[in-house]
């Protein structure tokens, strides 16, 4: 194992764990592929022909770095300087490409040809038929059928990408199905490369993805120093679906204490009304697509269906990573409810004229829950952007 690892608190461990979270709980004809994948990985994470070649897709294909906006008249409205990183303006809308990119190109590296994933709001599905479409690759992407129906811009754009979209019948027909049907398909064709599209899945699948998305907090800590004279903020906020956006703008701060982390998951209709996707409130330890972490289980360990408004958001469990910063007390947890988020993205819209994506409006309502002190340094995570929510928009622009 690599040096690369080191061993502080919140650090993953050589199996794949942070504190007791994440491992690999796969089935035994997965165990070459993962094993494939985790010596693939170490081996070119630090190769700098490889580095070159994906420092060079994020700039000149991407759009990297994505600006840090001092969002002025928010500022003026919180009391804060609030600053938005806008991963929204990446290539594809969204900060998914970061994984999509780095992935496919280990998967190229590999020999591999075939590339699957699976998809919730349509984002990772989009990004990987995007790096597909770029590299030659085959790409298949599983969908369940009720994100198919509600996300339909991302389900023609993958189409037109030449990806083959697979929509998924099973459960409640959203993301935890379209995974489960994802890891099914890999374990009967496991010659194919399963990109997975968040801070998710057995190890290395969790560190992995948390590496590729490091790249926003390690321009974050540069943009800062040009912008207030301190590389760090006093307060980091992010989404959390299943972590991976959360995980890349955190990474550079776990380790310094003064920097608050801020995580904000989907209480949908609220943490007490059964209509939830608030998994590390409401939540037990379990282990589900792979991994032992938090997960919304009934007492017999059935998966509870997850709700969200926000497709991205509308699952039952996350990362590994989040679940122990979360119980060693150092990322804060907050529960955002359908319709905070909707009068967040209103108040973006009409304060800053950007549309950001519902995932992201989680993130900005948090602004209205915790008060920061005058002259703090706020930074929120803008990880996509909305064109692809504006039918759940106007359907509850009256309400
Ligand atoms: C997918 C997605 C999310 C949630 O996924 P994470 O892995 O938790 O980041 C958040 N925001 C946007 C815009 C997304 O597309």
């Amino acid at each position: 194992m690599k040096a690369s690892i080191s061993h502080n608190r919140f650090s993953v461990d050589e199996k794949g764990y942070y504190g007791r979270f994440g491992g690999a709980y796969i089935p035994e004809i997965l165990h070459r592929n993962v094993k494939q994948l985790e010596e693939a990985f170490d081996r070119y994470r630090d190769d700098d022909e490889f580095n070159a070649r994906l420092d060079h897709l994020l700039r000149d294909y991407v759009g990297r770095p994505s600006p840090l906006y001092h969002a002025e008249r928010l500022s003026e409205r919180y009391g804060a300087d609030i600053y938005l990183k806008r991963e929204d303006l990446n290539h594809t809308g969204a900060h998914k490409i970061n994984n999509a990119i780095g992935s496919v190109l280990l998967a190229q590296r590999m020999g591999k040809r075939h590339i699957i994933a699976e998809t919730g709001a349509g984002q990772h599905g989009v990004a990987t038929a995007t790096v597909c479409a770029l590299m030659g690759m085959d790409c298949t992407v599983f969908m369940g059928a009720v994100d198919v129906a509600r996300q339909q811009p991302n389900v023609q754009r993958m189409k037109m990408l030449g990806a083959r979209v697979v929509p998924v019948e099973s459960g409640n027909k959203t993301l935890k199905d379209a995974t489960n049907e994802a890891i099914r398909y890999w374990c009967c064709n496991p010659d194919s490369f399963y990109v997975i599209g968040s801070t998710v899945g057995p190890a290395p699948y969790p560190r992995l993805v948390a590496h590729f998305q490091s790249v926003i907090s390690r321009e974050m800590k540069r943009q800062l120093l040009e912008q207030t004279g301190s590389e760090l903020p006093d307060a980091v906020i992010a989404c959390v679906g299943g972590g991976s956006n959360a995980a890349g703008a955190f990474y550079h701060f776990i380790d310094r204490p003064e920097v608050r982390l801020i995580a904000a998951e989907a209480a949908g209709l609220g943490c007490d009304t059964g209509m939830t996707a608030a998994t590390i409130s409401t939540g037990s330890e379990g282990i589900i697509h792979g991994a032992r972490t938090m997960v919304m289980q009934t007492d017999d360990g059935q998966i509870i269906e997850p709700y969200s408004i926000s497709a991205g958001l509308d699952y039952p469990g996350i990362g590994p990573l989040h679940a122990h910063l979360a119980e060693c007390g150092r990322e804060e947890v907050v529960a955002v409810t359908d319709r905070e988020a909707l009068d967040a993205a209103m108040l973006l819209t009409r304060t800053e004229g950007i549309i950001p994506a519902l995932e992201s409006a989680h993130a900005l309502a948090v602004l209205e829950r915790i008060p920061f002190d005058a002259g703090s340094t706020v930074v929120v995570n803008l990880s996509g952007r909305g064109d692809k929510d504006m039918d759940t928009y106007l359907s509850h622009l009256n309400d």
